[in-house]
């Protein structure tokens, strides 16, 4: 069987100047895990790999460099035109290496996928993220060490690092840093001294198209992602019924000759089965509906904070029931295809018709994306399998941005571009079905406000409460490496409610 999840879904990273120990490695992502040793160019690094059996394909080795590369790249074949003489089957590894050869840290402009990665050699330890920061990538760094994660928890007994300026601190992990989306941070191992550099910012400038051509360009796009991401098995499709995961379905499911597969997750409050069973039934896929109940869902925030390292309540909020869902994902690893992020680039948030507004929002949520961590693919890596996700591919979502928000809400609609671009595959009732998002379709923003009022928070406390919980649960699961089926939801929630922290001043980040 060809495998179907990505080489390496994870690494820890040791790059240092003569020897040193191999690091130990603590992951919420499941997997198996293969030690590296190499010496790239008078350094040695040590590291641990989280993979699905093919971990050799995740590091490449030539002429004095080492890289590792966690996670997939999209464009190979456009990438591959750079490189003359080489041809597929190649591995992103060997690709990134290679292309790091020619253009050094700019190679990673080039990119179009979903990884963190890290290439030593020269006294150098190079880290770069994704166009969007899709795997996370955390770094702690002292002079003759450099250590780097795609987990931040995986650092917590780390050496406390030198500040980088160019990098996010992380929370109660003194020295640990978050490495920004679109970024290379290029490090001279000896010094810890970094410089950083930016190789992808979304466009503030807005396109002019005629109608027929933006929902030709989108189609064409979104179709081209979701066959990047389809891999060589049948792909399993997260379908809520809403336009966006169900256009990804749609797609997924002509590029294949069989059935996709496809699943639904609800709660005894609430669920979206019969709009998801509407499209599962169009495309014929093998469907399938999971029914989480409220309390099994709450007992599930730890997890929700274990996988996405996230501080933000709204969030871990949002990112909850998906939680759930893998989990209740039963069988082997996975490639999972979802429908996340449409919303960002196309304002499908913003329910009124004025245009600045919408404009507005889009501009501020494309600059305040970075570090909320919504995409990480350890959500999934829990429980053995692998997300992707079509909308925030580099090209569909350059392309999203850019187009003038006249293409996105017209004719009193949402999302207008995108609902034109999938009118022939999808019914009707789908492609004119308002946004209802994850949290609110299942439920679980009334079922976490429920259970801090009845922990005894007054409503206008509800959401810092909410703050002060999940920075405990971090606290518990991130910081202190405890294992979340330890931790009790229900206890931290107590806690907030009855403590001084009721009264605590807000997060500082
Ligand atoms: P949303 O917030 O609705 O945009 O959700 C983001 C993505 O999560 C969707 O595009 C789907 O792929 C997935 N999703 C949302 N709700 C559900 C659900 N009830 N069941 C399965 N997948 C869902
Ligand atoms: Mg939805």
């Amino acid at each position: 069987m060809a495998r179907t999840l990505p080489a390496a879904t994870g690494f820890l990273a040791a790059v240092q100047h003569g020897g040193g120990r191999a690091p130990e490695a603590d992951f919420a992502a499941a997997g198996s895990r293969a030690a590296l040793r190499a010496r790239p160019g008078g350094l040695t690094l040590d590291a641990v790999l989280l993979h699905s059996g093919a971990p050799d394909a995740a590091h490449a080795h030539a002429r004095g460099r080492t890289a590792v590369l966690a996670g997939e790249l999209y464009n190979q074949d456009e990438l591959l035109t750079l490189l003359p003489g080489r041809s597929r089957p190649v591995t992103d590894a060997d690709l990134l290496l290679a292309l790091f050869d020619t253009y050094d840290v700019h190679a990673f402009r080039l990119l179009n996928g979903r990884f963190a990665a890290l290439v030593a050699g020269e006294g150098r330890a190079v880290l770069a993220t994704d166009h969007a920061g899709s795997v996370p990538l955390y770094v702690s760094a002292v002079p003759g060490t450099v250590l780097a994660a795609t987990e931040a928890k995986a650092l917590r007994t780390a050496p406390v690092g030198r500040r980088i300026a160019a990098a996010r601190r992380v929370r109660r992990l003194p020295g640990t840093h978050q490495v920004p989306a679109g970024t290379v941070l290029d490090l001279e191992v000896a010094t810890a001294g970094c410089t950083d550099h930016r190789t992808w910012a979304p466009s503030p400038a807005r396109r002019i198209m005629p109608e027929q051509d933006a929902v030709e360009a989108v189609r064409c796009a979104l179709d081209r992602a979701v066959r990047a991401r389809t891999g060589p098995d049948t792909p399993l499709v997260v379908l809520s019924g809403g336009i966006d995961s169900s256009s990804v379905a749609a797609l997924a499911a002509g590029h294949r000759s069989g059935p996709i597969d496809t699943v639904s997750m609800g709660t005894d409050l609430a669920d979206e089965f019969p709009q998801a069973r509407v499209v599962a039934e169009h495309l014929g896929s093998a469907h399938r509906e999971i029914t989480v109940h409220t309390d099994d869902l709450l007992r599930r925030l730890p997890h929700a904070v274990w996988a996405a390292e996230s501080l933000d309540p709204d969030i871990i909020e949002y990112l909850l029931p998906l939680t759930a869902l893998y989990l209740g994902l039963d069988g082997p690893g996975r490639r999972i295809l979802t429908g996340y992020g449409a919303d960002i680039p196309l304002g499908g948030m913003h329910r009124e018709d004025r245009l600045p507004a919408l404009d507005t929002a889009l501009a501020h949520d494309m600059a305040t994306f970075d570090g909320l961590n919504e995409m990480t693919p350890v959500l999934s890596g829990i429980a053995g399998h692998w997300s992707t996700h079509p909308f925030w591919d580099r090209e569909v979502l350059d392309l999203l941005v850019s187009l003038e928000s006249g293409l996105k809400r017209r004719h009193g609609q949402d999302k207008w571009v995108l609902r034109a671009a999938m009118t022939d595959l999808l019914p009707h009732e789908t492609v004119t079905r308002p946004k209802l998002g994850v949290h609110e379709g299942s439920g679980t923003t009334s079922s976490f406000s429920r259970l801090l009022a009845d922990a005894g928070v007054p409503a206008d406390r509800v959401h810092h409460a909410k703050e002060l919980v999940v920075q405990q649960l971090f606290d518990r699961v991130v910081v202190d490496g405890r294992h979340p089926d330890e931790v009790a939801a229900a206890e931290v929630v107590q806690l907030v409610a009855d403590g001084p922290a009721r009264d605590a001043p807000l997060l500082r980040r």
